[in-house]
């Protein structure tokens, strides 16, 4: 395919998007599936509930028995058995005039039709006393309202909860089928880096990149692999990079800029790995190099811990989750009240690191700070990016803007 050099953030998720190519399947049990993608539909074979079944603790009756009781004219039936969580009553099925001591979730005997919760009953010896009419089905869960037999319960390409796991085990399920999880390799570059835990010398820094984007990775439920950092040689990149080619995906970090030490792409070009996008219209992010070899997607991710981080989440997140057979793989967007003034050049798209607040439910966003790619506080404190689109110069205190939620399931 012929490189592109400079294009717009939209047509660079495309070009990413149509290089996926979907992980086979497999079987993980039931404790591993929380995060995976379903690969087939799941049809349900039988209903839930089963039976119909008492939502309250109380007694089971025909609703005709009580007919006109209250308070002041209770209505007495005769006690005939009990119906609890496990054993259902076994005594046929209930007359007018009897009742059945029910728990929530026992079986309704057959012939009853309405619960009456205990609260508005008395015993009296072998009786019970009613103290409110009732109507047909009233406190019944009825057999099949949560799941039909026959009915599916969850598609394929859905990326499961731990509610859906709940269901797949409701459902008898102990092994899951689910889309491959991807093998993720992660090669920082530069001979200024040195990882956590090493002896860190003058002019040196930490490598943060690396272990940011390792935990992107994890989140979703793909198998990094740290391959640790390749000093700036051609060699050294080459020989890290081969390694990582065993990978179904590739993550560098640092070496695709302008500078004389940058490798990155001499080598991915040395090894085969056919360079589709060359620097996209973005802010950070603008040197994000990617390129594909066969089925392995090759992301030369800029260096910055920043940069890095918000590359990951437009391109690289959406082609893992699209690799693992996803529906849903974009981070949600949604309207915010700006809360400060922005200003930024038209070129490019911007991705302000924002933290946005619910106030008598209306959303606002604040920038979290200095923009800087280095700068990862703002990073951390951040739980949405506000986008600032190409084109647009100027943002104004109160304006709408659009933010991409990145942290929503911890707020
Ligand atoms: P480069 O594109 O290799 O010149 O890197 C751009 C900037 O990001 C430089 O200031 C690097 O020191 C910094 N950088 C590169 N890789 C990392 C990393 N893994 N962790 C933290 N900073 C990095
Ligand atoms: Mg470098």
């Amino acid at each position: 395919m012929k490189k592109i050099s400079l294009i717009s953030v939209d047509e660079a998720v495309n070009i990413v998007l149509s290089s996926v190519v979907e992980t086979p399947g497999e079987n993980v049990t039931i404790f591993e599936a929380a995060g995976r993608v379903l690969a087939r539909d799941i049809v349900a074979d039988i209903s839930i509930p089963p039976v119909d079944n008492s939502g309250m603790d109380g007694y089971a009756v025909r609703h005709e028995s009580a007919v006109g009781a209250s308070r002041d004219k209770p209505v007495e039936l005769v006690i005939k058995g009990e119906s609890k969580a496990g054993t259902a009553f076994d005594g046929g099925a209930l007359e007018p005039g009897l009742a059945v001591r029910i728990m929530t979730g026992a079986p309704i005997p057959p012939g009853a039709d309405a619960v009456i919760p205990v609260e508005d009953t008395e015993e009296r010896g072998d009786s019970v006393l009613l103290f409110s009419s009732l109507e047909e089905g009233d406190n019944i869960r009825r057999a099949g309202e949560d799941i039909l037999s026959g009915s599916t319960v969850l598609k394929k390409g859905h990326r499961l909860k731990p509610a859906d796991i709940g269901l797949l085990a409701s459902l008898n399920y102990t092994s899951i089928p689910v889309f491959s999880s991807p093998s993720v390799a992660i090669i920082s570059t530069g001979d200024e880096l040195v990882d956590p835990g090493r002896e860190i010398g003058p002019g040196q820094i930490r490598n943060s990149s690396a272990y940011a984007l390792y935990a992107e990775v994890l989140k979703c439920n793909a198998r990094p692999v740290y391959l640790g950092i390749a000093r700036d040689s051609f060699n050294e990149t080459k020989e890290i990079f081969t390694r990582a080619l065993e990978c179904d995906i590739v993550l560098t970090t640092g070496g695709v800029s302008m500078g004389k030490y940058d490798f990155v792409k001499d080598v991915m070009a040395e090894l085969g790995i056919d360079i589709i996008v060359d620097k996209i219209l973005m802010k950070p992010g603008k040197p994000l190099v990617f390129g594909t070899k066969g089925s392995r997607l090759i992301f030369g991710l800029p260096g910055n811990p920043v940069s890095s981080l918000v590359s990951f989440v437009q391109f690289v997140r959406p082609a893992i989750l699209k690799s693992m057979g996803a529906g849903r793989i974009h981070k949600p967007l949604i309207n915010a009240v700006l809360r400060e003034d922005i200003h930024k050049k038209p070129e490019r798209r911007h991705f302000a690191r924002g933290f946005f607040t619910v106030e008598d439910g209306k959303i606002f966003v604040s920038p979290t700070g200095a923009q800087g790619s280095g700068i990862l506080t703002s990073m951390s404190h951040a739980n949405c990016f506000i986008i600032l689109h190409e084109g647009a110069t100027y943002y104004r205190a109160g304006e709408t803007v659009t933010i991409q939620l990145i942290h929503h399931e911890e707020i």
